[in-house]
């Protein structure tokens, strides 16, 4: 046997998502209806929205004895491997009480009990350390960076997602996290706390040199706003008849896009920008309903429909 055979003999690494973040029960209070206990969570989210385009996804998470197998099980039958997701006996899952104001654009964090996650520490399984593509989710912003030190080689492009609960109560640790990613995603308000900016201009390029190249900052029903080397590209969000629960949104449009950006195979301005397209296009179906249910329904025509919406929402011809 050649050394060349001996090379061919070795599989290639198959190329990966990784997803981190919070496996969850939410109990939310909207205008239209409350709920007590739902699976939700960062990383739930996620892995859902991204493998609707892309598998395998390798998901690192903490959860309780209370977390449905079920779920776990739904996960799995979407391509999303959930061998680095620890499962604590006799613990409590994180959990998230929240209450939407009647724009439904902005929430009030009224628990938040960190349960499982307060020690959590993350131990890679050996397929998960070689990803192309990471998405952090909202998570403590140490572990966030833990993960990354984890890895064995440097992805194609590195994500995260933060909130003000970490900004406000880990701000340093954050700082440091984001030195090492290629792209943020936050919303409006996190954006304008985490730069000291009220232009989001300004705040942009402020976080542009904290780390990331790229910048994606979510304005809910607004739309977002992509910041990058290359310029700035301004997305629409689908006007909605009805928006239910607005809570896995971000979560959504991250895993939607990078999703579709790990399918793509491609890391550029114009593989985000249509990255955000399909994030968004997922986002709309998520606040049809409370938590992941409308997320499990997906119909490929629907999605493929209102996508083809969003875009033509955009399009103009000047003469
Ligand atoms: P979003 O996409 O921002 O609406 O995310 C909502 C999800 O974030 C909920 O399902 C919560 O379980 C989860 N969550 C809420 N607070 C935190 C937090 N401090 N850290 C991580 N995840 C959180």
């Amino acid at each position: 046997m050649t050394n060349e055979d001996d090379v061919r003999a070795v599989p290639l690494p198959p190329m990966s998502l990784l997803v981190l973040g919070t496996m969850a029960f939410d109990a939310i209070e909207t205008p239209f209806g409350s709920v007590d206990k739902t699976v939700g969570g960062a990383a739930t989210f996620i892995s859902l929205a991204a493998s609707y385009f892309y598998q395998p996804i390798h998901n690192v998470s903490v959860v309780g004895d209370d977390f449905p197998a079920e779920t776990l099980a739904e996960l799995n039958r979407r391509g999303v491997d959930t061998a680095g997701v620890e499962v604590r006996q006799g613990e409590k899952s994180f959990f998230w009480r929240g209450r939407y104001h009647a724009d439904l654009n902005t929430r009030t964090t009224l628990q938040t009990d960190l349960n499982v996650l307060a020690t959590f520490d993350p131990k890679l399984p050996a397929h998960y350390r070689r990803p192309e593509y990471v998405m952090l989710g909202n998570l403590v912003p140490d572990i966030q960076r833990d993960v990354l030190n984890q890895l064995e080689r440097k992805p194609k492009l590195v994500a995260m997602d933060t909130m003000n609960y970490w900004l406000d109560s880990a701000r340093d640790s954050v700082l440091k996290t984001l030195e090492m990613v290629d792209l943020l995603t936050v919303n409006d308000e996190e954006a304008r706390l985490l730069s000291g900016e009220y232009s989001l201009r300004k705040a942009a390029r402020a976080i542009r040199q904290m780390g990331p190249q790229y910048l994606v900052i979510k304005k809910g029903e607004h739309g977002s706003l992509l910041f990058g080397p290359e310029g700035i590209y301004v997305a629409p969000a689908l006007p909605l008849e009805d928006v239910f629960d607005p809570t896995g949104a971000g979560d959504t449009f991250a895993g939607g896009m990078m999703g579709y950006i790990a399918r793509r195979g491609e890391v550029s301005f114009g593989a985000i920008k249509a990255g955000i397209l399909y994030g968004s296009t997922l986002a709309s179906f998520c606040v049809e309903e409370f938590g992941i249910s409308r997320l499990l329904r997906l119909e490929k025509a629907e999605v493929e429909a209102r996508a083809a919406e969003l875009h033509s929402l955009v399009h103009v011809v000047l003469d």
